[in-house]
């Protein structure tokens, strides 16, 4: 059975209708539990819910510390390529916005590592848009090799894979796959991918089982909020974390449920989520999964992602810039805007007047492979 069987056998229409009807008392039963499980999500997003966000907070805030401590780890994002064959009527890197298409060539490819290095940091994310046949399979993992001579922890965010090229991918350094869904809903999913690969709902869902059975050793995936009913996305995103987590097991999972914000045109955001609903889909999820791991990113405002530290985050990305080069060169357009624009120093500085103890390095992936070896 794939996640797809399996959101078949799921009525997700009827857990959004059970969490718009749930009761005071239904909160107040779940929040009582000494662990709450998957049963228990559409309560905790429910708008009942709402009236509890401080006891959730506690109780989250508390898991979190004992998990993970007082630390937060740090990644940094870099553009590869804004090529793409596809259109998503959300993203400036769409087909048909007009301007400069770049790929990054290996000299500059180093730059841009050097200079990341340079600033402290030894995990990154490599991105590009999807364009298999401009940058394919080779492409990038020779792109994760040249990664490997600079940072400790290599991942990837690019078009979907089989098991065979994530294969490839891993075996030249890479070890972890970002994979969003952007959108749960099917009917919304057709409405903002109309041309390319991605128009593909099944494919895409299927390709993260591809890259746990090719054996990455973190998988990231998530749903950009605002694209359709929040509850709807983020039930849909609870119930592929605990497929996932029971199919397979052998690999470390963690959410992002990213917020749209600036884009290209002049799209419209048809399902905005507030910041009150931000935190209570983050409180959900770290009550439900008491060890994933939550990233907040840089689309986020440095004052809300400070305020968010304690509720659960355990991942952050800082310095993102969106555009090929864009580190190293002076580039066009980025794919979104970002909201915090603190330099990695300010950043650190800032969470140190939290108490929180940065960490540059993922560990796990090294430790992971020593014992194996
Ligand atoms: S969201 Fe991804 S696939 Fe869609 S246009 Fe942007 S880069 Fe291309």
């Amino acid at each position: 059975m794939t996640f797809l069987d399996y959101l078949d056998t799921l009525n997700r229409d009827t857990l959004v209708s059970k969490s718009l009807m749930t009761t005071a008392s239904d909160v107040e039963r779940v929040l009582q539990k000494s662990k709450c499980d998957i049963s228990d999500f559409h309560t905790l997003l429910s708008p009942a819910a709402e009236a509890y966000l401080e006891p959730m907070a506690q109780k989250a805030h508390t898991i979190t510390k004992q998990r993970f401590g007082n630390i937060v780890q740090f990644f940094v994002p870099m553009y590869l390529s804004n090529e793409c064959f596809n259109t998503c009527t959300y993203c400036g890197f769409s087909m048909e916005n007009k301007y400069a298409r770049k790929t990054l060539n290996d000299e500059e490819i180093h730059n841009e590592f050097r200079a990341l290095a340079g600033k402290g940091f030894e995990h990154i994310l490599l991105l590009t848009g999807e364009s298999p046949k401009k940058v394919g399979t080779d492409y990038i993992a020779h792109a994760a090799t040249i990664a490997r001579q600079y940072f400790s922890s290599v991942g990837i965010e690019v078009q979907p894979m089989n098991q065979e090229d994530y294969a490839q991918v891993i075996n030249s350094g890479a070890d972890s796959l970002t994979l969003y869904q952007e959108t749960y809903n099917k009917e919304a999913y057709s409405k903002y991918h109309l041309f390319g690969m991605k128009k593909n709902y099944d494919h895409r869902l299927l390709a993260v089982e591809d890259g746990a059975k090719a054996g990455f050793y973190k998988i990231q995936i998530g749903a950009l909020l605002g694209l359709s009913d929040w509850r709807y996305d983020m039930i849909s995103l609870a119930h592929h974390v605990s497929y996932m987590r029971r199919h397979y097991w052998q690999s470390k999972y963690g959410v992002s449920f990213p917020r749209i914000n600036g884009m290209f045109g002049e799209f419209k955001i048809d399902f905005p989520v507030s910041d009150k609903n931000l935190v209570q889909i983050m409180l959900a999820f770290r009550l439900v999964f008491h060890d994933l791991s939550i990233t907040l990113s840089t689309r986020e405002n440095a004052e809300l992602r400070d305020q968010l530290l304690p509720l659960g985050v355990t991942t952050m990305s800082a310095e993102s810039n969106t555009s090929p080069g864009g580190y190293t060169m002076n580039t066009e357009e980025g794919q979104f805007d970002i909201s915090d624009e603190r330099s990695l120093s300010e950043l650190k500085a800032s969470l140190a007047k939290q108490g929180y103890e940065t960490v540059m390095k993922d560990w796990d992936p090294f430790i992971a492979t020593s014992i194996k070896s």
